[in-house]
């Protein structure tokens, strides 16, 4: 900066200056003091206008009264130089005015030209003044930029803040010390059915608070908790939250203290988590274990009394005898069915199930299924109609879990049917697919119940009918057809009847052969 280097080099001085006496008496001053300036005369404002426009200078001395302007034009011009204003003895007031519009100084011509002497001061004064100026400017300049830095920063990490808030899986409610809401993300905005900008500096109780999900009475909100133990806690395990529109969702919540570095309280966060997915596999799960202990019962209760009346019965009737033992039979198969599901399940679950992939003959298959439970049919005087197709292919996989996986879904057809349905068993090819269709007259699925029937242990609740059963086979038969590579679809009417269509792949001539 040529401030900074002015002891090296010379200033740059302008000198706007119309009477040729004083022009002559500065360039003397130069001279005779052996002032160190590069200067520039010029002896009006347009003069003045042209070099200002190509040329900087340090420091620029101007006459109040030029023939085309006034010093005040100049100053206009001047952008970044220092301007000296010269005015005439008795023009203060010029001077201040100067000063007020943004000169760096000024000084009064007086008629024995006394004014030189100082001007050197002046010029000093006014470089000075400029360099602190200059420096003051970059500090706001440095200053502004670092704000500007800080606050882009803060913005950031606001956002930053709220697209984690909001990409979070589990809803998210910040309260101060006195349970005014001060942060609601939008998984708390769907669990509450309440939106941030209305719940904003509400006490959070007005819009959450915890239920006991069976006894419904209002449990202990974990915030309420962390308010007076100032620790972590965590609500029940039967905690359920009633939205604005009246709807119970169970819940997970957790709530843990938001502290300033100095360890003092300034509010609470609290997580909360939609569990009805845990809840209703738990419920499951305790269906299933009584489901299964009443199943294992009802067999081996009635074989047990058989037995018994066989063996206190000493008169009884051949014949009677032969039938009680069909009977514990049959119960006994029954109970041997359940246990190898259980089995099944178990082996599915540890990853242990055995597998193997031979070419079978899937007509023959259905075949032997078919003559499994035709008995069965024709006792609840269900119509079996088999529609198979002649070019089906080789199938290629474990045959005893194809035959299961058939079994299994004819046999919930014909369970699921009241007396004199049908059921319609179909295979046939589509592309490189195998197509098995079972269709059945019966009670058909509930909507709701369309996805969740393939789960462990799901039952379809019918109040009043309740078949038997464990809930275990279509979890089985799905396993099976994921173990093939296939699919399976369900189409359901309410007492209009089911149909399950498997599909399969067929393996290709070439790998066939390989
Ligand atoms: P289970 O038959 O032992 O109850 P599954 O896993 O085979 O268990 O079936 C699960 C549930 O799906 C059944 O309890 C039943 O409610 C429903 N379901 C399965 N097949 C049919 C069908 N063909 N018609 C009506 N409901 C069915």
């Amino acid at each position: 900066m040529e401030i900074e280097n002015a002891e090296n080099s010379k200033y740059r001085i302008l000198l706007v200056e119309d009477d040729k006496i004083d022009q002559a008496a500065f360039e003397r001053l130069v001279k005779q003091q052996g002032l160190s300036y590069d200067y520039t005369i010029v002896g009006s404002f347009t003069q003045a206008k042209g070099i200002l426009a190509s040329t900087r200078f340090d420091v620029a001395i101007v006459d109040y009264l030029l023939g085309d302007g006034t010093a005040f034009d100049v100053l206009q011009l001047a952008n970044d130089t220092p301007v000296i204003f010269a005015t005439g003895a008795g023009d203060e007031e010029i001077a201040v005015k100067a000063m007020k519009a943004g000169a760096y100084d000024y000084i009064i011509k007086d008629a024995q030209r006394n004014y030189l002497k100082i001007l050197p001061q002046v010029v000093e004064k006014a470089l000075a003044h400029k360099k602190t100026a200059d420096a003051l400017k970059q500090y706001h300049n440095n200053l502004e930029a670092l704000v500007k830095e800080r606050t882009e920063q803060l913005e950031e990490e606001k956002e930053l803040l709220a697209v984690t808030l909001c990409s979070m899986s589990d809803g998210v409610i910040a309260v101060d010390v006195q349970k005014r809401i001060i942060l609601f993300n939008k998984v708390a905005e769907n669990l509450t059915k309440w939106k941030y900008h209305e719940v904003q500096g509400k006490i959070v109780d007005e819009i959450f608070h915890p239920i006991d999900e069976k006894t419904k009475n209002p449990g202990e909100s974990p915030i309420d908790k962390v308010l007076s133990s100032r620790e972590t806690e965590t609500g029940s395990d039967r905690d359920a939250l009633i939205a604005r529109d009246g709807r119970e969702c169970p819940i997970s919540a957790t709530a843990a203290p938001i502290r300033k570095n100095d360890g003092t309280m300034l509010g609470i966060v609290t997580v909360l988590r939609d569990v009805s997915r845990e809840r209703e596999i738990d419920r499951m799960k305790t269906d299933f274990i009584s489901s299964v202990t009443h199943e294992l019962r009802t067999p081996l209760t009635a074989i047990k009394a058989y037995i018994t009346t066989i063996l206190r019965d000493h008169d009884m009737t051949e014949q009677t005898k032969q039938e009680f033992l069909t009977i514990i039979d049959e119960e006994s198969d029954l109970l041997k069915n359940l246990i190898e599901a259980l089995l099944e399940v178990s082996r599915i679950e540890s990853g242990t199930v055995k597998f193997s992939r031979e070419p079978m003959d899937i007509t023959a298959v259905i075949e032997q299924v078919l003559s499994a439970v035709r008995q069965l049919a024709d006792t609840k005087g269900i119509q079996l109609k088999v529609d198979i197709a002649d070019n089906l292919g080789v199938l290629q996989g474990d045959e005893g879990k194809i035959q299961s996986m058939v079994m299994n879904l004819v046999g919930n057809a014909i369970k699921f049917t009241p007396e004199n349905g049908r059921v319609t068993i179909s295979a046939r090819r589509a592309g490189c697919e195998l197509v098995i269709n079972v269709s059945d007259t019966g009670l058909g699925i509930p909507k709701e119940s369309l996805s969740k029937i393939f789960d462990r242990f799901y039952r379809v609740h019918r109040p009043g009918k309740q078949i038997k059963g464990t809930g275990l086979g279509l979890a089985i038969v799905k396993e099976i057809v994921n173990m093939h590579g296939g699919r399976i679809e369900v189409e359901s009417e309410l007492d209009k009847g089911s149909t399950f269509t498997v599909f399969l792949p067929l393996p290709t001539q070439t790998a066939l052969y390989v």
